[in-house]
């Protein structure tokens, strides 16, 4: 049997892949031959890249079930089929149960949670014609808690679960259902609370490789579990955290 990392002629939907490990992801999916669709609310910097990277791009909030749908029949309708979908735009929050307000909670959930279900809705009849897959972006905060992250946690640890549930519903198609659980990486959402020097000792402390990721690094493992090379691999919620979940 010979397995590869080509994707030549496949299609790959990436959710927020304007900007941060959403557009090294598309980078590197176009780099190995794929058809990279790039949905984001920024239209600006989507299309840009989709420019650079002989991709398109299609604007979609994942947090509305219509546009999502919309996404897959519009990738679809261009492209023929469908081979991937990675779930990968989200938003951060960092808020204890006391100070969250119930918008700061609706929203996360809606963004971070219902948008990937949506993804995952949306993408699965078309996922059963090609034997694709999926590749959630979770997080760490999905598999430990931590003080100020209370809706995030909530909604990463359900798509931890989530990607588990969908994996079994979807195994007998020949459909191979996964996340990514990134520790901290450097990217426009962490920016400024990186830039916080005791924020940033903290996370360098907690990460036994002793540093943040750069966004290639998740982008890298996003290939390889989307790829043929990891054709056993289903249901799993990998933990790419410098070490993070080890301790
Ligand atoms: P980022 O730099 O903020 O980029 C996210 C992109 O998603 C932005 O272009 C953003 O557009 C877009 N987006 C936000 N809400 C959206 C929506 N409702 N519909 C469509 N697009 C939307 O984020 P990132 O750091 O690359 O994070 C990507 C994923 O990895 C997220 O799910 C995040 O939770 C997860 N993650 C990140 C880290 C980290 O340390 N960076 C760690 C663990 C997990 P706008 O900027 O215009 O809003």
């Amino acid at each position: 049997m010979v397995f590869d990392m080509n994707f030549d002629g496949k299609t790959v939907i990436i959710t927020g892949g304007s900007k941060g490990i959403g557009k090294a992801m598309a980078k590197k999916f176009s780099e190995y031959g794929a058809n990279v669709v790039v949905a984001d609310l920024d239209e600006e910097k989507g299309k840009k890249l989709a420019s650079e990277i002989d991709g398109v791009f299609i604007g979609c909030d994942v947090s509305e079930k219509e546009q999502v749908d919309e996404l897959v029949d519009k990738t679809v309708e261009k492209f023929g089929s469908l081979d991937v979908i990675v779930n990968n735009a989200g938003i951060g929050s960092m808020s204890t149960i006391e100070d969250m307000s119930h918008e700061e909670w609706k929203n996360i959930i809606s963004v971070d949670l219902d948008g990937v279900m949506y993804g995952c809705k949306a993408a699965a009849p078309h996922l059963k014609k090609s034997e694709g897959c999926i590749l959630n972006i979770a997080s760490i905060y999905g598999l430990v808690g931590d003080v100020g992250a209370t809706a995030y946690n909530a909604a990463k640890g359900g798509v931890v679960n989530l990607t588990r549930s969908v994996a079994d519903d979807l195994a007998q198609y020949n459909v191979r259902v996964n996340s990514i659980c990134p520790g901290f990486v450097r990217t426009p959402m962490t920016e400024e609370a990186l830039g916080d020097d005791e924020f940033k000792s903290y996370v360098e402390s907690m990460t036994p490789l002793g540093r943040v990721a750069e966004p290639e690094e998740i982008a890298e493992v996003a290939v390889f579990i989307s790829s043929d090379k990891a054709s056993y691999v289903t249901g799993v919620n990998l933990p790419v955290d410098g070490g993070w979940t080890s301790h």
